[in-house]
């Protein structure tokens, strides 16, 4: 028996030649099947196709009955295929007749053959097919042969893609590449958008996988590592480039894995094997895709993530695709997938043409979520392996209200979606009906609705959603997108559109909340371990005057002689907001001195939410006209739990009764101190939170508008006095008093309440 070694190589060039020959398809695989036999020195070579009902088909064979060709299936898990396919591994066999698995296909004519090895054809970690040797005689395919066949499995992945590979499939039957799939993840915002997929951070396309030059290749190879560990150091040693510790930790096993000796030299083997530089990072990519998926561990999966972005980053620098972000074509409908983005680079998107987001990780009130939400698009989160199976362009739905992506629909699929958007059309129809009507329940408790903004181009939706103004604008994501500070004439002339465009109505301004996962790229931040609890917000703005002064001036001035509204976050003592307070005076002062007009009326509120405050407010509500509680941050910090961490933002119920009792007490003092409330964190535009809220005495709310509407429809159908009564009760109840939730659905049950 011949070894494989030099083999390969040869083989590799024999096949892009058939594959580049003008033969039918059926022929052309036909042909590759005798050369691999032919170069593997084997009696039979097959290949098994995996079709998208599971059966693999034997696509082509030399050596095995022609007959049995497109007529032979196995199912997956069947047979010394199905299992090869089915745990993606190779499977080497002496005598495979003697296999306990062995399915014997009379018409095949296997019987005579004893040394086996079969290798799964792998894209993306997932089997498409089963690549098959065999041969007569007893005898064991060695490591040599193995690395062989996957070399040439990743060949034929790739020309499984190719439409040349459409005409060997049979009408009415796909294969597994293309299998409609779903995904089951959280839906962040309700809708549903139908589109074409972007991905955020598209894969590289190899598309040269045969070497000329091994030795070349090794070069190669050999320089785009070290340029990749070097940049990688690079970003470790830039303290701008790591603005979070996550990103650190990132890095750190980027490096890590950069280094890894058996990455490496899987990666060298490849390269040996006849593969160009690119196909190799492709081919090892796959195997360790394969063998990581199957695990259950969050700490792999982790790992895996990393490892897809770092075979990324190689290819990028092999392809020298530096910036593959994609953003300039983007289509008509597209929906963008990410394994997790930040809000600022979802904003550098086209909004005309965004429809939706998918994402594999993030948490329903990570900012990434808010911001996708008040650009009105549908977003999901957790839709784990979304990035890997997606290819660009592939047709998609996404359900916002249940959570499900639907990776290239069947057309029924996409007929219940057709008529699912024209529900949510005439949904939104009937919320544009109640716009005009007063938000008071059915017991006359009136419910004023305000919309969480931070983009100007929001603004005129106050007109469809019939809020009362704006109860929480995030300046900072103006100064997010930017490319520099935005200077003080670019901030007066913004903050003036905004008050134009909220048509008399009140807007109320937060003062810059940068920091945690709100980076702003051109402001350099020291890396932190915690960066949620780090310098950020009003620490940073009371640390760096110049900042806070210059956006208080720009306010000041754009409130043009009307009201202006300025809220000052993450308050974390009363000190801090006296000291806003002072810099307000001054500016004050400023603007006297100035000859301009000063706002017809100023007024100043904290936003509540660090924990600490509430043991302050008496301190605090005597000096401030206004609060806010953001519970977002609030209960992240009472609990704390990252409220961007999918594992742990979930594990707390926000309106269970120690923070419930926590938003009442806050509720008795404002009340104590006769200063107006509102909410403006995530809990106010999702119904039951909204109803706990109104059930422990809030009356003023502040949502995404595409909230608006349904909450009206719940203030509108409320009874809220017996609520409030057994809410109340509950609250007195101590530790073991019941789960709010509960409580409160039944009560929309009891009053045929549609939320
Ligand atoms: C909050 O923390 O609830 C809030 C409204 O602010 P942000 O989400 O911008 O941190
Ligand atoms: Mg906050």
């Amino acid at each position: 028996m011949a070894t494989a070694i030099s083999g390969p190589r040869v083989l590799l060039r024999q096949l892009r030649e058939t594959m580049a020959e003008p033969l039918a398809s059926q022929a052309r695989l036909d042909k590759i099947v005798t050369l691999i036999a032919q170069n593997m020195h084997a009696d039979v070579c097959s290949f098994y196709v995996l079709r998208d009902d599971g059966a693999l088909e034997l696509f082509a064979t030399r050596g095995l009955a022609e007959s049995a060709v497109h007529l032979t299936t196995l199912r997956l898990g069947e047979g010394l295929v199905g299992i090869i396919a089915k745990q993606a591994e190779p499977l080497s066999l002496e005598n495979a007749p003697a296999h306990p698995a062995f399915a014997y296909r009379p018409e095949t004519g296997e019987d005579p053959f004893l040394a086996f090895l079969g290798v799964p054809v792998l894209r993306a970690g997932q089997t498409l097919g089963v690549l098959v040797v065999q041969n007569r005689e007893a005898h064991l395919y060695g490591e040599d042969e193995i690395e062989a066949m996957l070399t040439t499995a990743t060949l034929l992945a790739e020309m499984m893609s190719t439409a040349d590979f459409d005409a060997l499939i049979k009408p009415g039957q796909d294969i597994e590449l293309r299998r409609p799939r779903t995904f089951h993840g959280t839906g962040f915002t309700d809708g549903v958008a139908l589109g074409q997929v972007v991905l955020h951070d598209p894969r590289v396309v190899v598309t040269n996988f045969v070497a000329e030059d091994t030795e070349a290749e090794q070069v190669r190879m050999r320089a785009a590592l070290d340029q990749m560990r070097l940049s990688i150091d690079d970003m470790l040693s830039h303290g701008d480039m790591v603005a979070s510790s996550d990103h650190r930790e990132i890095l750190e096993s980027y490096r890590m894995f950069a280094h890894d000796r058996g990455w490496v030299d899987r990666l060298t083997e490849a390269i040996e094997n006849g593969l160009t530089a690119e196909a190799a990072v492709e081919r090892v990519q796959n195997d360790t895709r394969a063998r990581m998926m199957r695990s259950t561990d969050p700490y792999i999966k982790d790992r895996l993530h990393d490892l897809d972005d770092l075979a990324n980053r190689l290819l990028r620098v092999l392809t020298g695709d530096g910036n593959a972000m994609g953003h300039k074509d983007l289509p008509e409908n597209a929906i963008l997938i990410a394994r997790n983005m930040g809000p600022a680079e979802l904003l550098e998107y086209d909004r005309t043409r965004l429809r939706a987001v998918v994402l594999e990780e993030g948490a329903s009130i990570s900012h990434v979520a808010i911001i996708a939400k008040s650009l009105g698009l549908v977003a999901v989160g957790q839709a784990e392996n979304a990035v890997a199976l997606s290819e660009s362009g592939d047709d998609i739905i996404v359900d916002g209200a249940t959570g499900q992506v639907h990776l290239r629909p069947t057309a029924d699929m996409i007929q219940v979606y057709v008529d699912k958007v024209r529900l949510t059309a005439k949904r939104r129809a009937h919320y544009l009906e109640l716009k005009d009507r007063p938000s008071v329940t059915r017991d006359g408790v009136a419910v004023t609705l305000f919309h969480n903004s931070g983009i100007v181009a929001d603004l005129p939706m106050l007109r469809d959603t019939g809020a009362a103004g704006v109860g929480l604008f995030r300046t900072e994501l103006q100064f997010m997108i930017a490319s520099r500070l935005p200077r003080l004439k670019e901030q007066v002339e913004l903050y003036a559109e905004a008050i134009r465009l909220t048509e008399g109505k009140p807007i109320v301004f937060r003062l810059l909340d940068i920091g945690g996962d709100k980076v702003i790229p051109y402001l350099r931040s020291e890396a932190e371990e915690n960066p949620a609890m780090g310098f950020r917000s009003l620490r940073l703005a009371l640390d760096r005057q110049g900042l806070l002064r210059i956006q208080i001036r720009a306010l000041l001035q754009a409130a043009n002689g009307g009201p202006m509204k300025i809220l000052v976050p993450m308050v974390t003592d009363a000190w801090e907001f006296r000291q806003t307070r002072l810099v307000v005076n001054r500016e004050v002062e400023r603007l006297v001195h100035e000859g301009r007009p000063v706002p017809s009326r100023l007024e100043l509120g904290a936003m509540i939410e660090v924990p600490s405050l509430l043991w302050e407010l008496d301190h605090v509500l005597p000096e401030a006209d206004f609060v806010s509680i953001g519970s977002n941050d609030l209960v992240m910090f009472l609990t704390a739990a990252d409220r961007g961490n999918k594992r742990v933002a979930k594990s707390y119920d926000p309106i269970a009764l120690p923070r419930l009792r926590a938003l009442k007490h806050i509720v008795d003092m404002s009340r104590r101190y006769n200063v107006p409330l509102t909410m403006c964190g995530e809990l106010a535009g999702r119904p039951i939170e909204a109803l706990a809220l109104m059930s422990i005495g809030m009356t003023r709310l502040s949502m995404s508008p595409p909230s608006v509407g349904p909450i009206k429809e719940m203030v509108l159908g409320t009874e809220l006095m017996p609520i409030r009564n057994s809410v109340s009760a509950a609250l007195l109840e101590g530790a073991h008093g019941p789960d709010i939730r509960q409580l409160l659905l039944e009560w929309v049950e009891r009053q045929g309440l549609v939320i």
